[in-house]
């Protein structure tokens, strides 16, 4: 596909589609072919060759790769579906079951038992902890958890910054005007209206837009209002850290709980105020899968014992913080 030829595999999930299920009873595939063509040096057998092979063809093996994270995060889901605690037969069933086994259970327990998720008793039985329910519980994996729990033990980030670190706001556009003057200035072939697209970060410079006469008063009041408020910060690799998203997700999370703006409003007050558009749709993603990331650091923190107690607080504020981002 594309630049190469299809796979047996490719072609028959092409053919799969042909016909419609309960309504034929056949379904017609054809497929055109031009004896003798070669579309590359490269390509060294020609169509008719090829679709011979398609016809004749067998799909291979799907591999499945290894995945130490996954594993742990599939062993430690099924040990947390039971209340009580499991032998370690049933464990080694459900592992002889599973289509991608490919990897070392003992040692796979052996480190789910040294991150403090579940606990192996003497009598060869295994028992979830409360901190591994919690992840099993959350929709991440068992390294984006861990990572998380060392977040929260080192005190290095508070949890509403660790759940904005997790929930990235990607749909981020200019606004129409802002891009109808652009396209009169700027000389580039695939110009992104992603305002964290490189070719607009690469205009994030107020004295630079100020210097060249070309750009009008508005895109240049645009970009001095952008890089004095959202793109502000002092990394030497402004603007290409991550500061400005962060700073703007920040920004509509207080405009949802302080202002308690709707999210049409959040989306009418950006692009008046910034010109910057998000879609009300994607506004609601974001903060929807916000709520997700804190409502799973906020049960990974309870699960951790000797929580610093100051965490603790942030922590407890969290169902508050959710229900206003809900209300
Ligand atoms: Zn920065």
């Amino acid at each position: 596909m594309g630049i190469n030829w299809l796979t047996v595999a490719e072609f028959e999930q092409m053919l799969g589609r042909a016909g419609r299920l309960k309504k034929h009873e056949k379904g017609l595939a054809y497929l055109l072919v031009e004896p003798g063509k070669v579309y590359s040096p490269k390509m060294k057998i020609t169509e008719e060759n090829i679709a011979i092979k398609l016809l004749g063809g067998k799909i291979k093996d799907y591999e499945l790769i290894p995945d130490d994270y996954k594993s742990q995060t599939e062993i430690l889901a099924f040990i947390s579906m039971f209340n009580q605690r499991v032998p370690k037969e049933n464990i080694f069933q459900f592992y002889d079951h599973l289509i991608n086994n490919n990897f070392d259970l003992k040692d796979v327990l052996k480190k789910l038992m040294t991150s403090n998720l579940i606990r192996i008793k003497e009598d060869s039985t295994i028992k979830v902890t409360h901190l591994g329910r919690a992840v099993a519980k959350s929709f991440l994996s068992v390294d984006e958890s861990l990572e998380i729990i060392e977040k929260l033990q080192n005190k290095s980030e508070s949890p509403l910054d660790i759940a904005l670190d997790l929930e990235s706001l990607r749909n981020v556009y200019l606004s129409k005007n802002i891009v109808a003057g652009l396209s009169k200035n700027i000389n580039m072939r695939y110009f992104s209206n992603n305002l964290f697209s490189a070719s607009v970060l690469s205009l994030m410079n107020a004295e630079y837009v100020r210097k060249r006469k070309t750009f009008s008063r508005d895109f240049i009041d645009f970009i001095t209002k952008l890089t004095s408020e959202i793109f502000n910060c002092n990394c030497k690799d402004n603007p290409y850290c991550d500061c400005a998203q962060l700073n703007l997700e920040k920004l509509i999370l207080n405009l949802r709980v302080k202002e308690n703006m709707k999210i049409e409003e959040i989306s009418n007050y950006l692009a008046e105020e910034y010109k910057i558009l998000i879609f009300k749709g994607d506004l609601i993603d974001y903060l929807e899968n916000l709520i997700y990331s804190l409502e799973s650091i906020q049960n990974i923190a309870e699960g951790i014992p000797n929580l610093d107690e100051k965490y603790k607080i942030e922590a407890d504020k969290i169902p508050n913080l959710i229900k206003n981002i809900k209300y």
